[in-house]
């Protein structure tokens, strides 16, 4: 077998996306001397801003994406919902990693976790539905509460429905009516963990410290990293990870997001194969970011160290918070210890991911203490 493209630095890298994730990745390339191009349907984008070329065009505009893959050396994503008939487009131009296989497993949620079962990793019970009888018999088998949730294209909790004991199970399929759906069986956890794991072009494997997550209606609100865990417990859930990352062939940055159940008994909940809005402690507190990790793995480089520097927490600043106008960032910038990201979107919002805060401290929980009070003095009081 011959030996994986090497991109050496004055390359061109190609993202798929132009969001937040796209915008550090760009930031980190940069730095290392890669030139960056980012294609997506929308203008003056989080990555385009800073970017070398922003393409707007359709993911299903095969000349658009032609024309983008043939100024590139190698393709990559900072989002896993491109047609994957897009991605078969670019490899005839351009190298792709991770490969188009590994988003079509993963921006299916069925397929994802018929892959997952198939490769032999803990998740929640799981039944296809595709309509209200399927619906009716699924939940014999998961029992009730459950979670209905669409196959394709869900993100932040978004086409999901919990299903409580005695739900009317007509009226909550009214809302998936013509989709493919899962009933997941409801996971009493502890904790929700996240593991990044980057994996080379020759399969040379790395894991971030295990993170702790805290979520808000659905949406990531705090990451702790590192999570506060027995040692066993984040040996297992690394290796969970890496299991994931080889047995999709990926070449990149995965995120494994898990429970964690009473007893220590870990089931996955989703893959994402590319860099995750858990992993944003990295772009401060780690010897070599996510962004530049994914770098490195994309452009067949060695991986770096994925040391934490500090003990580090991370809170989203999520559009709400411009409700009463512009957030107070002196307050925020009073604290030394806490970095301000913000991505550069214009309009704030409610739910909207706008930036995020990164605070250190001695401990995870000072950290975590010093995020949260760097975020509640952003906000302004209402008249
Ligand atoms: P997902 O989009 O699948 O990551 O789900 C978003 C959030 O919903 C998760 O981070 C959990 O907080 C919650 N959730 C999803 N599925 C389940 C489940 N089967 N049991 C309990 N909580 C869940």
């Amino acid at each position: 077998m011959s030996a994986p493209s090497v991109f050496l630095p004055g390359s061109t890298i190609g993202l798929m996306g132009s969001g937040q994730l796209g915008r550090m990745f760009a930031l980190e390339s940069r730095k290392m001397g890669y030139r960056v191009h980012t294609f997506s349907p929308d203008r003056d984008t989080p990555t385009g801003q800073v970017a070398d070329k922003e393409v707007c065009a359709s993911y299903e505009d095969e000349s658009a994406v032609r024309a983008f893959a043939s100024e590139l050396d190698v393709l990559t994503f900072e989002f896993e919902n491109v047609p994957v008939q897009s991605v078969d487009w670019a490899a005839e131009h351009c190298a792709v990693r991770p490969a188009g296989s590994v988003l079509h497993t993963c921006q299916h949620r069925l397929r994802e976790k018929e892959f997952l079962q198939k490769a032999g990793l803990p998740i929640a019970a799981f039944v296809p539905v595709s309509n209200e009888a399927e619906l009716r018999n699924a939940a014999q088998t998961t029992g009730l509460p459950a979670v209905l949730k669409t196959a394709a294209f869900g993100y932040d909790g978004k086409g999901q429905k919990l299903l409580r004991p005695g739900a009317d199970l007509a009226s909550a399929w009214l809302d998936f009516e013509g989709q493919s759906a899962v009933l997941e069986a409801w996971v009493p956890f502890e904790k929700e963990i996240s593991v990044l794991v980057a994996r080379g072009a020759t399969g040379q494997t790395r894991t971030y410290p295990v993170c702790e997550n805290v979520h808000t209606h659905h949406i990531l609100d705090v990451t702790l990293a590192p999570a506060p865990l027995e040692e066993s417990v984040a040996e297992a859930a690394a290796t969970l990870a890496i299991r994931a990352a080889e047995a999709l062939e990926l070449v990149g940055v995965l995120a494994v997001e898990m429970f964690l159940l009473p007893g220590g008994q870990i089931l996955i909940n989703e893959l994402a194969p590319r860099p995750h809005n858990s992993g944003h402690f990295s772009f401060d507190a780690s010897v070599t970011s996510q962004f530049e990790q994914q770098l490195r793995a994309v452009c067949g480089l060695p991986l770096g160290s994925t040391e934490s520097l500090r003990p580090a927490a991370m809170a989203n600043l999520l559009g709400d918070l411009w409700t009463h106008g512009e957030p107070d960032w002196v307050a925020a910038a009073a604290l030394p210890e806490v970095k301000i990201h913000l991505y550069g979107k214009a309009s704030p919002r409610p739910g909207r991911k706008m930036g995020h805060l990164v605070a250190f401290g001695a401990t995870v929980q000072a950290a975590a203490d010093l995020v949260r009070e760097a975020r509640r003095r952003l906000q302004r009081e209402g008249t």
